[in-house]
């Protein structure tokens, strides 16, 4: 099997094309079979390289890889339609000389009163087929002379043409309605409808999955698929993807290339995941699935046929869920550009190992609470920073909150510093004194966090009294400056 992803370089790839990518890699994958990219750059106003390789790199960074391709070559290039411009003269001439196309005169200005006509009579517009009986000599020699022309393609007329999809069963269509279509332009550039049947015949493209939205154009294309005497692919159409409130996805949705859910933290192995689950649903509720599982358990057969809603809740669940599957070193290298913003650190391979297994400590701590990477800097500063919550300040204004904060000044205040140990010795002092269980941790909670809840207190304690004599860009904020922090807030008010 060999199944290709055909992308216009013409914008920054959208999740619904991401999606298109990812159901024809796992297609092919599925079956052992190969994953071609191709770039369909024949609109040459609107293509750039720039797009070009934003496609390229972000179909990679989503952790797919193909067989063949502009950049690396392969047996049935090139593949960039670009370059391709002399096998579509050659074929589309072929089509003339055997009566299947021809030369077609007709000025922009006589088509638009073909069209407005339709349109007043109310009618689907479609090509009148004017220029079909210009004998071919004579539309040569107009050619010759310089006279603008587009070549067109005799679509044969049949009321009742069919077609099975793969996704959607038969399909049936009635072909009168279809004019004589373009298939080179006056530039001597192509149609889309012309140069994907010549490039996927001699990619020798077995399957093609794309949008809904070429489902029209399928009976054009095998149509010339069997004028040239070929045997068209299987094709199968996907639906739309549609934003929370049925439309269609668009940016007024919130993020959809692919570039922005790098920025905004989300793992490409998550998304990947949840574009899978677009229209897919894996057999046994399995719901995090890696790149090889989704190979394995993909059935094209199963796609659904009704329009796929885009859930941002859904990708945070699944993008959390693939975060708890990595390990501490991965979350921070990952997440490490958001740690540099935030200035946490310069990257985790600059830190020395104590201050490495620091990090990872921390991270193990807070992991539960990160839905992106984003999250990451937000989540730590917990150890960097005294942020205090309001209520739980309450507890120290009372007497046993007090008694504790009190206790804890006096017994480090000349010291200045605070270590694990001392903290434990510290817990027996206080039971010598009457204080302990809640009436003792609670406070001390609220003392060295600033919060009620949270990272567990003896694991928060141990994280912080463990960094203290580390080197770090930024300094963990020790015990005993939070414990001033404490007292500062209490006699301020
Ligand atoms: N370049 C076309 C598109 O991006 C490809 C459609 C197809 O897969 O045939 O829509």
């Amino acid at each position: 099997m060999r199944l290709r992803f055909a992308p216009s370089p013409t914008g920054y790839i959208h999740v619904g094309n991401v999606r298109t990518a990812l159901f024809n890699f796992l297609h092919a994958k599925k079956h052992n079979g190969e994953f071609i990219l191709r770039i369909e750059d024949t609109d040459i106003e609107r293509s750039t390289k720039e797009y070009e390789e934003s496609l390229l790199n972000s179909i990679k960074w989503l952790g797919l890889s193909w067989n063949e391709g502009p950049d690396i070559g392969g047996e049935y290039g090139p593949y960039r339609q670009s370059e391709r411009i002399d096998l579509y003269k050659k074929h589309a001439h072929q089509l003339m000389e055997e009566g299947k196309a021809y030369y077609c005169f007709c000025t922009p200005e006589e088509l638009e009163i073909e069209r407005e006509k339709a349109k007043k009579e109310g009618k689907p517009y479609k090509y009148s087929g004017k220029c079909r009986d210009i004998p071919m000599e004579e539309a040569q020699k107009r050619v010759d002379s310089g006279e603008k022309a587009v070549i067109r393609f005799k679509m044969p007329q049949e009321k009742d043409f069919k077609y099975n999809d793969l996704i959607r069963g038969e399909i049936s269509f009635d072909l009168n309605l279809f004019g004589d279509f373009v298939i080179i332009r006056s530039n001597g550039l192509p149609s889309y409808n012309y140069a994907v049947v010549i490039d996927d015949h001699f990619m020798k493209i077995t399957d093609i999955i794309r949008g809904e939205d070429h489902i029209s154009n399928t009976p054009k294309q095998i149509k010339l698929y069997e004028a040239f005497g070929w045997t068209p692919p299987n094709f199968g159409h996907l639906s739309m993807v549609l934003g929370p409130d049925g439309s269609p996805l668009s940016k007024r949705h919130g993020a959809t290339s692919l570039v922005q859910f790098d920025e905004m933290g989300y793992l490409p192995e998550a998304l990947l995941n949840y574009l899978a689950m677009l229209g897919w649903a894996p057999p046994e509720d399995r719901e995090i699935l890696s790149l090889n599982e989704l190979i394995k358990l993909f059935d094209i057969t199963k796609v659904s046929k009704s329009g796929a809603i885009f859930d941002y809740n859904k990708l945070n669940w699944v993008n959390k869920k693939h975060i708890q599957n990595l390990s501490e070193e991965e979350i921070l290298i990952r997440g490490e550009k958001f740690l540099k913003d935030k200035k946490i650190m310069d990257g985790f391979t600059t830190l020395g190992d104590k201050e490495k297994e620091w990090f990872k400590k921390a991270v193990k701590a807070i992991k539960t609470n990160l839905t992106t990477l984003t999250d990451l800097p937000d989540e730590l500063n917990i150890f960097f920073e005294y942020k205090t919550d309001k209520e739980a300040f309450k507890e120290l204004r009372e007497e046993s909150g007090k008694k504790v904060l009190n206790l804890l000044y006096k017994t480090f205040k000349e010291k200045k510093e605070i270590s694990v140990k001392d903290i434990f010795d510290f817990i027996k002092t206080a039971k010598n004194e009457g204080i302990k269980g809640k009436e003792l941790f609670h406070p001390m909670r609220v003392i060295f966090t600033g919060q009620s809840s949270g990272v567990e207190l003896d694991k928060f304690l141990e994280i912080i009294g463990s960094g203290d004599n580390l080197s770090f860009k930024r300094k963990p904020l020790s015990l005993f400056e939070r414990l001033e922090k404490a007292i500062n807030i209490i006699n301020k008010q």
